[in-house]
């Protein structure tokens, strides 16, 4: 063996690992064009070395992938911790609050026709529209009538709902009549805009009902406080209370139920990985549901606005559901991050 390929073979380890100068290797390549043996050498370390390669790196891949899914739970994590905040703000300034009763609280046009206006959404500001009172109505044309209730610039929202009434205190098997039930509420969110559109001098937009559906039927105005109805127009024979809708109660106790029901699976399989994994995952479902109800409706379940509580509900649940899951499956991978460092 001369020199030079004593010198090459020392520099071949390095050279293969591109760890020589530019001059170095052209050196090195122009010896191997021309050096059989020091030629086999280098084809030797190459195969070699590119084996020992995939072997060193094997585990580091999986935790290249393993940070990659981390990141990946991390990213999706705080969309949903953002969404879960933002709907959980929504909730809070969009609660209800149901105005009592008082004498300026709406004014009652009865039997009127309603002429078209020119706002497309439905909100009329007071004063644009156009009522022909009932005495100009041609019965035939108009037989049930329309009553358009207009309410003070403090109420955002109304809405009304029908229910049949027999008089129960007089003679029975008479028929009762249609009630129609009026409701009005402003929100938190809607008092701030108004603030800010009375500081910039804009008209609030007047809330208006049109009530039509039935020929005859008296109008009660619902404070949604536990307190009587109001009589407002009609017969006055109906006396009652708009009474607050329990289910969501019931929704919780379902939840708390299912969510012990997996919480006892849980125990009993917990030597089983795979069904450990999914019942964990089927029991963040009433975690998440339980969570979102207390941030909605706080520990009063009981509410005069059901499907919009209950809408809210879950769509937050959805979120939070979101939210456990990325956090469980950060854990996880953290776990397996830390089992493949172990092993190495
Ligand atoms: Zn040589």
């Amino acid at each position: 063996m001369n020199k030079e390929c004593s010198i090459v073979k020392d520099l071949l380890a390095l050279y293969s690992e591109d760890m020589v100068s530019d001059e170095t290797a052209e050196f090195i390549e122009e010896h191997l064009e021309n050096c059989e043996e020091c030629s086999k050498e280098y084809k030797n370390i190459k195969s070699t070395r590119s084996f020992d390669f995939k072997k060193e790196t094997a585990p580091l891949k999986d935790i290249k992938k393993k940070i990659v899914k981390k990141r990946i739970a991390a990213a999706v994590l705080s969309v949903f911790l953002a969404l879960t905040i933002l709907l959980t703000g929504y909730a809070v300034l969009s609660t209800r609050e149901y105005f009592e009763y008082s004498d300026d609280l709406m004014t009652v046009n009865d039997r009127v026709k309603v002429v078209p206006f020119n706002s497309p959404d439905g909100k009329v500001v007071a004063g644009s529209y156009a009522i022909i009172q009932g005495n100009e109505i041609n019965p035939n044309e108009d037989a049930t009538g329309i009553t358009l209730i207009v309410f003070n610039e403090k109420v955002t929202g109304c809405s009304y709902y029908f229910t049949y009434e027999t008089e129960t205190d007089t003679h029975s098997g008479t028929d009762g009549e249609w009630v129609c039930h009026v409701e009005a509420w402003t929100t938190l969110w809607d008092k701030l805009v108004n603030v800010v559109n009375e500081k910039l001098g804009r008209g609030n937009n007047a809330q208006f009902l049109e009530i039509k559906g039935h020929a005859i039927y008296s109008i009660y105005y619902s404070p949604n406080n536990g307190q009587d109805e109001v009589h407002i127009r009609g017969t006055n024979m109906y006396k009652g209370t708009a009474l607050p809708r329990l289910a969501l109660n019931y929704y919780i106790i379902l939840a708390a139920g299912a969510l012990i029901v997996a919480v006892i699976l849980l125990v009993i399989f917990r030597k089983k990985e795979k069904i450990r994994k999914v019942m964990t995952y089927i029991s963040l479902v009433p975690i998440s549901y339980i969570i979102s109800q207390l941030a909605v409706m706080g520990f009063n379940a009981t509410t005069y606005s059901l499907m919009r509580d209950f809408k809210l509900i879950l769509i937050l649940s959805l979120f939070i559901f979101c939210v456990l899951v990325s956090v469980y499956r950060i854990i996880q991978v953290r776990k397996e991050i830390k089992e493949i460092n172990k092993l190495n």
